[in-house]
């Protein structure tokens, strides 16, 4: 089996009770199979409390304000205390470890909705590497029949691509986002067209200095659409509403958010937006250039969704979540400087973690984001651009 991993991934060490969020409380935890025959076989006082707080039928944990039934008031896992690390079902003992499934391949993974991988990441200078480990250990492997291993190397390949240009430090972060996406937007395309074979040749394109220089200069007529981006965005943002929500005080920051961005019109919402972008590129309170972090949140998203079109060939809706994701966050974190006149290192940890606590932890939204990608007008190639570069 051939695992890759970003640079940063054994950094990870897990701050149980002195998290501010702890993993245990607001989504609801399966347990596979063999640990809840294991939780129905204890015995004795702790026997009787797992009997009483796990939802057998629905293999879950029984939830109490939200909270697992058996994380105590110090934020800690009972289970973990009293039966120790080994009789953790499978999710508590991953998360935040994160695996993306293909025939022979595993691309490893630290979530983003944990906050301590949100502060490795954010704070994470260097370029990320990912690196390739092969493990010839026998793992179940799952029933690959319909892999398509054709078009998932081309992914890798074009995916790999897609990180260099992201990680080109000499042109603005939200460019190089620009030229990603006219790739993918291309990618689409062959893929549509079943045309595999031209695929190195386009690859090998987007790699080519003289075509990013092309593309530089052509982007730059999306600039400076103040007006087309601030309609464009706020019904991006508009989406936000529509996902279902796992913490209820998501719902009130997104209206919050909503009310001071957007409330005040298109004057208001532009004048308050250079500000911010200005304010960002001097703030010294962010562990990490801002382009750096943003540079960080596009790869993570890219990473970690790109290849998985290898399953349904929607390429192109992949890399809208890797571009609208960042942008989001980046939207919430101009809401919370309105708000409160300035925004630290721990504010975009705590919006990017929460970001993808509720977008990347529920299919259903997954899979309402895809839907939105696909059909509404507002991300639809000109406007995407438009929203990175105006
Ligand atoms: S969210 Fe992350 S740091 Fe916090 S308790 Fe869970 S794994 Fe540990």
């Amino acid at each position: 089996m051939l695992y890759t991993v970003p640079d940063y991934y054994e950094q990870f060490q897990c701050i149980a009770g002195k998290c501010e969020d702890s993993c245990c409380a607001g989504w609801e935890i399966v347990i596979d199979p063999k640990t809840l025959q294991k939780y129905r076989a204890v015995k004795g006082g702790f026997g009787n409390c797992l009997h009483n707080s796990i939802q057998f039928h629905q293999s879950c944990f029984k939830q109490y304000e939200g909270r697992c039934a058996f994380l105590n008031d110090q934020n800690l896992c009972e289970i973990y205390s009293e039966l120790g690390p080994e009789l953790l079902c499978e999710t508590c003992k991953k998360y935040p470890r994160h695996e993306e499934e293909y025939e022979g391949v595993r691309d490893l993974s630290l979530a983003l909705s944990c906050p301590e991988v949100a502060r490795i990441l954010l704070g994470h200078k260097e370029r990320v590497r990912f690196i390739e480990k092969e493990n010839h250990k026998e793992v179940d492997e799952e029933d690959f029949d319909e892999f398509n291993f054709l078009l998932y190397t081309k992914l890798v390949d074009a995916r790999s691509c897609m990180i260099g240009t992201m990680q080109n430090r000499m042109l603005p972060v939200h460019v190089r986002a620009a030229i990603c996406f006219a790739f993918s937007h291309d990618l689409q395309n062959r893929i549509k067209k079943q045309e595999y074979d031209t695929m190195d040749r386009l690859i090998n394109r987007y790699k080519s200095e003289r075509i990013v220089a092309y593309l530089v200069n052509k982007l730059n007529a999306y600039k400076g659409q103040d007006k087309e981006r601030f309609a464009v965005i706020k019904k991006q943002m508009g989406l936000l509403f529509h996902l279902e929500v796992l913490r209820e005080d998501w719902k009130d920051w997104i209206k919050d958010a909503y009310r001071e961005l957007y409330g005040n019109g298109l004057t208001a919402y532009v004048r308050k937006r250079k500000k911010f972008l200005s304010y960002m590129e001097k703030n010294k309170e962010l562990n990490n250039a801002f382009e750096i972090q943003w540079e960080q949140l596009y790869i993570y998203f890219l990473y970690t969704y790109f290849c998985g079109a290898v399953y349904d060939e929607n390429v192109y809706s992949k890399m809208k979540l890797a571009i609208m994701s960042p942008i989001y966050i980046q939207e919430l974190c101009q809401a919370r400087w309105q708000m409160r006149g300035k925004v630290t290192f721990a504010d975009i940890v705590e919006i990017a973690h929460h970001y993808a606590r509720e977008v990347e932890h529920s299919d259903s939204n997954l899979k309402k984001m895809e839907r939105a990608f696909q059909k509404k007008r507002e991300y639809y190639f000109e406007k995407m651009i438009t929203v990175l570069l105006s």
